[in-house]
């Protein structure tokens, strides 16, 4: 009898099951919540289900190439962003390579390098040229009326310039938008565009990742066991634990030994997104098979099984090993006249480890427009055909193309969509990129939904809450916005 109560309540449990904090997830929101915590002296236990940390910001080796398990090894703000200041306050060491230019553009068959923002003008036209900079003064100098806040992108562009009369500024926004957000332009809304690019513009250049995202998340993953926090990879939640509204712990399978384990903390802090965390406190469990077959079903985007409707981001990624350069700079190509592939980078600019000596990575990006992944596949391998011709049969090889949506997609919530870290269940909290705040995208966003996550819980501890000033307030400078007329603003300078 009281070894069955020892197993039930907590307070007589061995002091190894009780932490002060359980993590659901080594994701790099996981991960970043853990470094806090454990700065903050909690005992933490980081759980995985993977053999390995990083999630989708992580890379494995193939055939002597860092083949990244989602991001293309770029950080959208660069070294001036908000994922940028959250490892210096962290102390864990990293470098980025800010891009060198605006980017360069693909139209009519060329591709045409652009340093700053007016450098556009090459490949638009007087005539287009002149309508980008009215409506670059509608999106910045000019209060965004209130009607105009929730219409989506397209419909905005409809309203302030003959569309069909600028079919390269359309393309110009639509092929940013499908590369940064993976969204469409009437999947986005108009308030969102125009906070995501005055972020862009205040932080300054993307950067890739020094050694890329994998040795960053392993860096990470490094510094959380260092300060003595735990990770136990293989090890699957599947259930959180709460009693009377407050969460309790999380029961979990050790998927090598099959042993099931209960773990107890007051606070859990879960990386897998609103859609898995609420299943989870229901003891359910989403599967990536369940979700996919669900999303087969005509209605595409109906609720799944009676839940709220979840709108991810999803994109088709292709791996190319080229001979030769393609790509001559550190930033983006982005793709007008292509039929799917949006933009693409060439990692390999900024650090050449990221493949075989001599040769280059390209990863290309698109959004998944259609249910059939196969036509997707080669309508991206026919816009590569078309984008280099011949040098892509002779010098280039396609390493992987993979898909991502369901349970592994290129944002759990579509940009502008997101929850709030705070659930119904006291001590439950949400991190990650289902819970970016509106204008930071991608892993900018996932470091601002920590930093959400820290302020919350600043705001249960009343001396922090009124020494602290929010962490979330990370700020981005008006003159780089003026730098980025001319030139990329970043570090591309002293490397
Ligand atoms: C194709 C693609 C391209 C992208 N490009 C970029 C880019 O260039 N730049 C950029 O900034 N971002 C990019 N992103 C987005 C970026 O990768 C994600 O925003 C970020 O990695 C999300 O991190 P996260 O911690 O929120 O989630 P995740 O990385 O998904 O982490 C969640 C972790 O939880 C684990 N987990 C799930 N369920 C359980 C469970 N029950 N128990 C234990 N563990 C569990 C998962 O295995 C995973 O490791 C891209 C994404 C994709 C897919």
């Amino acid at each position: 009898m009281q070894e069955q109560l020892s197993q039930n309540l907590a307070p007589v449990l061995p002091a190894s099951e009780r932490y002060d904090a359980i993590v659901i997830g080594a994701g790099l929101g996981g991960l970043l919540a853990a470094a806090h915590l454990v700065q903050r002296n909690k005992h933490v236990l980081v759980l995985e289900r993977l053999n390995h940390s990083g999630g989708r910001f992580t890379a494995k080796t193939f055939q002597g190439v860092q083949v990244s398990t989602g991001a293309v090894h770029m950080v959208p703000f660069g070294s001036s962003g908000v994922l940028a200041h959250m490892l210096s306050r962290l102390r864990v060491p990293y470098r980025f390579f800010d891009a060198d230019v605006f980017g360069s553009f693909h139209v009519h068959g060329k591709q045409h390098r652009v340093r700053g923002l007016l450098g556009v003008s090459r490949f638009l036209g007087p005539r287009q040229f002149g309508w980008f900079l009215r409506l670059g003064w509608l999106m910045f100098f000019r209060p965004l009326p209130a009607d105009e806040r929730d219409l989506p992108f397209d419909r905005w562009l409809e309203r302030h310039i003959n569309v069909k009369r600028n079919p390269q500024l359309v393309a110009f926004f639509e092929r940013i938008s499908r590369f940064a957000l993976s969204l469409e332009l009437h999947q986005v809304s108009t308030a969102e565009v125009i906070q995501t690019t005055k972020n862009m513009f205040r932080f300054g250049a993307p950067a890739i990742v020094d050694g890329g995202c994998g040795a960053l998340s392993k860096r990470l993953e490094q510094h959380v066991i260092k300060q003595g926090g735990e990770i136990l990879h293989s090890c699957e939640v599947r259930q959180i634990l709460q009693e009377e509204g407050k969460v309790s712990g999380v029961r979990f399978l050790q998927k090598t030994s099959g042993e099931e384990r209960t773990v107890y903390a007051p606070l859990v802090v879960s990386d897998i997104g609103p859609r898995a965390t609420d299943a989870l406190l229901e003891n359910r469990r989403i599967t990536q098979a369940a979700l996919l077959k669900e999303l087969k079903n005509p209605a595409m985007e109906a609720p799944l099984r009676g839940e709220p409707t979840i709108r991810e981001a999803v994109g088709l990624k292709v791996h190319v090993l080229s001979d030769v350069s393609l790509i001559p700079h550190r930033g983006i190509m982005y793709c007008l006249d292509t039929k799917r592939i949006a933009g693409i980078v060439q990692p390999t600019n900024s650090d050449p480890s990221l493949a075989p000596p001599g040769k280059h990575l390209l990863i290309t990006h698109q959004v998944i427009q259609s249910h059939n992944v196969e036509e997707e596949k080669a309508l991206a391998l026919a816009d590569l055909r078309m984008l280099f011709g011949e040098t892509f049969e002779k010098h280039c090889r396609v390493l992987t193309m993979g898909t991502y949506r369901g349970e592994w997609p290129v944002n759990r919530l579509s940009q502008g969509e997101d929850v709030s870290p705070k659930t119904h269940v006291q001590g439950l909290y949400l991190v990650g990129d289902a819970v970016k705040p509106s204008g930071y995208l991608m892993v900018e966003g996932v470091a601002q939904s920590v930093n959400h996550f820290l302020d919350l819980l600043d705001s249960l501890d009343r001396e922090r809450a009124r020494t602290r000033r929010s962490h979330m307030a990370v700020r981005g400078s008006k003159l780089n916005a003026l730098r980025w007329l001319y030139k990329a603003p970043g570090n591309s300078g002293r490397y």
